[in-house]
């Protein structure tokens, strides 16, 4: 009888969530699919990763933030690479994303010569305007502006002596202005509607760099967005006192773009906003997360450390001042309370074509959903 009263203790007084890895997974595969092409600018990743969303928010019962549309679209300029994407170098022809990358304000060209040693790292090409440089690590990203020469990175391991003889063939193309949205839900709240939690994530990557590599960003962010999906579907299911708002932002990784589009033209009063969490890279966790904002708002980061020390959910949340690195940051410049959380520990893939699914731990993924419905009930129970 004893047992029999523990065991029924233990499963109410236990997570009353629990978000299953299976579906948590799924949607990591499906937003770094091919088909998605890095949530980028070329093969309609980005508009295919937004109807993804759309139809996720729409089959959880979310309404449109703005009452008709869960779109709210803006555009901006930017630098992209469809086609060609071909580097021979003293003859080698190498791999794309592997061991080169185009310096992401590149023009396009196609070209053959010899170049200049400017130092241990660097050669030019000066009459074709052409640059190239050695690097250890390739880390790509998303220019909203276009220079006048063409740049390449070269993977050190990928070339046994200088670079003397290149040959290059590259394809681009700049859009000054390129269509997409931020995918706005919300879930109207049963006592007081008029004060709004929100969980934001960026959808958007680097998507491809020629017309045969695409950059998954499995961590950077289809893990936020997936994490965000999961709360949608509960709290659409469970609606709380307060309204529960969900954004998911474009044009992050071109320059925090769709944040500062929605904070220039919000769909609900931003100081109606209670609290505002950012997730931007939470597929591990062995060492914990951390939390940008944690010095301005420190009753909010000390009850997510309360709750998280009694539920023992993640080994450690690390604090942080404020930083320009995600999109929280143009709420917090007005003045909406927000954090930014990301995981610590696991893999280091950044902004390279290692950044794959089947490499993502998900190691937190549940005691994050678990901590982020305690800390949100707790903020409605004050
Ligand atoms: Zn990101």
């Amino acid at each position: 009888m004893k047992k029999y009263f523990l065991i029924l203790f233990l499963f109410i007084a236990g997570p009353v969530v629990s978000q299953d890895l299976r579906t948590a997974r799924k949607m990591v595969n499906e937003l770094t699919s091919k088909t998605m092409w890095g949530r980028g600018y070329t093969n309609n990743g980005m508009s295919k990763a937004a109807d993804f969303i759309c139809s996720a928010f729409k089959a959880y019962g979310l309404s449109p933030m703005n009452g008709t549309d869960f779109k709210q679209p803006f555009t901006f300029p930017v630098n992209t690479f469809p086609g060609k994407m071909q580097v021979t170098v003293n003859g080698k022809k190498l791999s794309p994303g592997k061991d080169f990358i185009v310096m992401p304000k590149s023009t396009g060209k196609m070209a053959k010569g010899k170049f200049e040693q400017e130092d241990s790292v660097t050669f030019t090409n000066t009459n074709e305007r052409v640059v190239a440089i050695l690097k250890n690590k390739l880390t790509w990203s998303v220019a909203p502006l276009q220079d006048d020469f063409t740049g390449i990175e070269i993977n050190k391991k990928a070339i046994k002596d200088i670079p003397l003889n290149f040959e290059i063939d590259i394809e681009n193309s700049f859009i000054p202005e390129f269509n997409t949205a931020n995918i706005c839900g919300v879930v109207k709240g049963t006592a007081k509607p008029d004060s709004v939690l929100v969980i934001t994530a960026h959808y958007d990557h680097l998507g491809g760099m020629g017309s045969k590599t695409y950059f998954p960003g499995a961590n950077d962010n289809a893990s936020g967005i997936s994490l965000l999906l999961s709360l949608a579907k509960y709290y659409a299911a469970n609606p709380q006192p307060y309204t529960m708002a969900f954004i998911c932002f474009a044009g992050e990784e071109a320059g925090l773009i769709g944040s500062k589009y929605f904070t220039d033209h919000p769909l609900l009063p931003l100081e109606k906003i209670r609290f505002l969490i950012n997730v931007d890279m939470v597929g591990t966790g062995e060492t914990g997360i951390t939390v940008v904002n944690a010095t301005i708002y420190p009753r909010e980061f000390s009850l997510l450390n309360q709750l998280n020390d009694k539920n023992k959910y993640l080994k450690k949340i690390n604090s942080r001042g404020k930083a320009a690195n995600s999109d929280h940051y143009f709420f917090t410049e007005k003045e909406v309370p927000a954090f930014f959380i990301y995981t610590t520990g696991g893999i280091s893939a950044y902004h390279d074509v290692y950044d794959k699914p089947k490499t993502l731990p998900l190691t937190e993924y549940q005691d994050l959903f678990k901590l982020f419905v305690d800390f949100n009930a707790a903020l409605m129970n004050k």
